[in-house]
């Protein structure tokens, strides 16, 4: 027997019309280039989504085609995000901070049609534009004042052309809302293709109490830029359910980020590890001088928030941090550390170990992990083995069709990282699969001996990476970046981690860097780090 409810479709347009009727007055607000904060609202927002949803229409945007963003997080990027899916078109965001040439390669792959691009962006973006042969139309935003340039289109005239009420189409859930290239460290940048099911089955899962828990009564930050991942779909749960947003635009050093976060009452923020790092140390130099009582919880994702940053918040400052795990691929919240039923009884290490680890899979993402044959492995909390998920916000496959090695045959995603899966269901990654360290056949985890490091008083940050090494093939090295005005031997870096560790897995070398290389999502580029200082151990012989 089937059921007898209504087939309604799980589509972003619902995101509009709910806005419209039950938050028109919540407030968005957005950092200008000049600093200045642009206030506006959800009502506001939801009329000029039609607006570019009409004058979209009028410049031959057609179902299904690709209307790129480069911009940063701000009101009208939002517009993009609703209108664009909403009119059945696909919103493709590209990545602001890669070379020009591979923004061009993404742009090129996806068939862009139209971009919409912030006036603060345009030096990058003439870089570029001439190698994507497939965009007709630019609108430029605004955001730094000023005229858009000759052969572009400003986007606020365009927009006060238009109706504010648009037609838009009744969709099949299935269809592509978002395009979102993954950051390809190694190889080319594969295209993940959201479904207006998957965003919005994803949307209300992190707004579930046990995932970010977000009300009409947040006030979010997504510090994570909205390139990356729809900035982990934090814009639309925020949206969704009437929270105000508050849009950093270009202004994400700690300094800006922690004004904005206590001028804002900033309930929730989320972003990479370097930025809070940062944020930490800033409110380390003077706890008082900073309000931030008005915040209940900062997600750390996108690498592995080292215990020593979820201590030093909670310990120092009173801040809590929630720990999640995810991938483009997984639209992409797939698991958040959060303490299950009973933990809370648990000796504070046993605690810190679980809020440190990535956490276990939100509701619909399945976990499992699996040896090099694809043999699924014991969850003991010890046996290593390669993460694989699966879940109606997981990708089935990439545009293109490219990276099929990526989908097992029955029908699991496989992430590409080096995890332990333990009774809990807690999965703590040990490393990246490229990344991981082999001395003398025995895995070292690379993100265990930097978590250490990091609670070393004189470490702000660290990378441990593979060096060659004639004996043991691989043997650990760590790059290290001092505190302001500390530093530490050696040896004691070696005693301080021979606390937790095997020998074995003490790093045979340290280097001091000014920074740890990045890639363009603030991830720890150790390729960089492997072709820099890789061959030092066989050098030292
Ligand atoms: P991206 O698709 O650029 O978001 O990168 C996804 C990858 O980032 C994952 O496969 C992990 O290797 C890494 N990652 C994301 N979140 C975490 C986390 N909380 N801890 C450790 N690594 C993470």
């Amino acid at each position: 027997m089937l059921g007898r409810m209504m087939s309604f479709p799980l589509t972003l347009t619902h995101f509009l019309s709910r806005a419209a009727a039950l938050f028109p007055d919540t407030e968005i607000v957005a950092v200008r280039p000049n600093k200045t904060l642009h206030r506006t609202t959800y009502g506001a927002t939801v009329a000029r989504a039609a607006r570019l949803a009409n004058a979209l229409t009028r410049l031959g945007v057609k179902p299904g085609d690709r209307v790129a963003t480069l911009c940063w997080n701000h009101e009208a990027h939002l517009e993009a995000y609703l209108a664009v899916p909403a009119m059945c078109a696909v919103v493709h965001t590209l990545n602001l901070r890669l070379h020009p040439s591979e923004i061009a390669y993404i742009a090129r792959h996806a068939e862009d049609t139209v971009i919409i691009v912030d006036q603060s962006l345009l030096g990058l973006f003439e870089k570029f534009r001439a190698e994507v042969p497939s965009l007709r139309h630019v609108l430029v935003v605004p955001d730094a004042g000023g005229p858009a340039p000759e052969g572009t289109l400003d986007y606020e005239r365009e927009l006060a052309k238009e109706r504010d009420t648009f037609d838009y189409p009744t969709l099949s859930e299935d269809q592509a809302a978002m395009i979102c290239y993954t950051s390809g460290t190694t190889g080319n940048p594969k295209g993940v293709v959201y479904s207006h099911r998957s965003t919005v089955l994803h949307a209300m899962a992190a707004c579930m109490a046990d995932a970010l828990g977000v009300s009409e009564s947040d006030n979010i930050l997504p510090v994570v830029p909205m390139f990356h991942a729809a900035a982990w779909g934090v814009p639309y749960a925020g949206f969704l359910s009437g929270a105000k947003l508050v849009m950093p635009g270009p202004h994400l050093d700690p300094a800006s980020l922690v004004a904005l976060m206590a001028s804002e009452r900033v309930t929730l923020a989320a972003g990479v590890p370097t930025i809070w790092i940062g944020i930490l140390a800033l409110l380390d130099k003077d706890p008082k001088a900073h309000d931030l009582s008005s915040v209940r919880s900062m997600v750390i994702g996108g690498s592995a928030a080292p215990p020593s940053l979820i201590t030093g918040f909670a310990e120092r400052h009173g801040l809590h941090v929630t720990h999640a795990w995810g991938m483009t691929e997984t639209n992409p919240l797939g698991t958040l550390a959060r303490l299950r039923r009973g933990m809370t009884a648990l000796p504070a290490e046993a605690q810190l170990e679980k809020r440190a680890s990535q956490g276990y899979a939100v509701p619909f993402v399945e976990t499992r992990h699996v040896d090099e044959a694809g043999k699924v492995l014991p969850r003991d909390g010890a046996t290593m083995g390669e993460l694989e998920v699966r879940g109606p916000w997981v990708a089935a496959s990439y545009f293109g069709g490219e990276g099929a090695d990526r989908f097992t045959s029955d029908g699991w995603f496989k992430t590409g990282d080096v995890v332990t899966l333990d009774l809990h269901g807690y999965v703590k990654i040990t490393d990246r699969s490229k990344d991981v360290i082999k001395s003398g056949g025995e895995w070292i985890s690379s993100v265990a001996l930097e978590n250490a490091l990091m609670s070393h008083p004189a470490v702000l940050e660290a990378a441990v990476f593979a060096g060659r090494h004639e004996k043991w093939d691989e043997r650990p090295i760590a790059a290290v970046v001092w505190r302001e005005g500390k530093s530490a031997t050696d040896e004691e870096l070696t005693a301080h981690l021979a606390k937790h560790f095997a020998k074995y897995w003490l790093p045979d070398a340290y280097v001091a860097v000014a920074q740890v290389p990045r890639t363009s999502t603030g991830k720890f580029l150790k390729s960089k780090l492997r072709e820099q200082y890789g061959d030092l151990l066989l050098s030292k012989k």
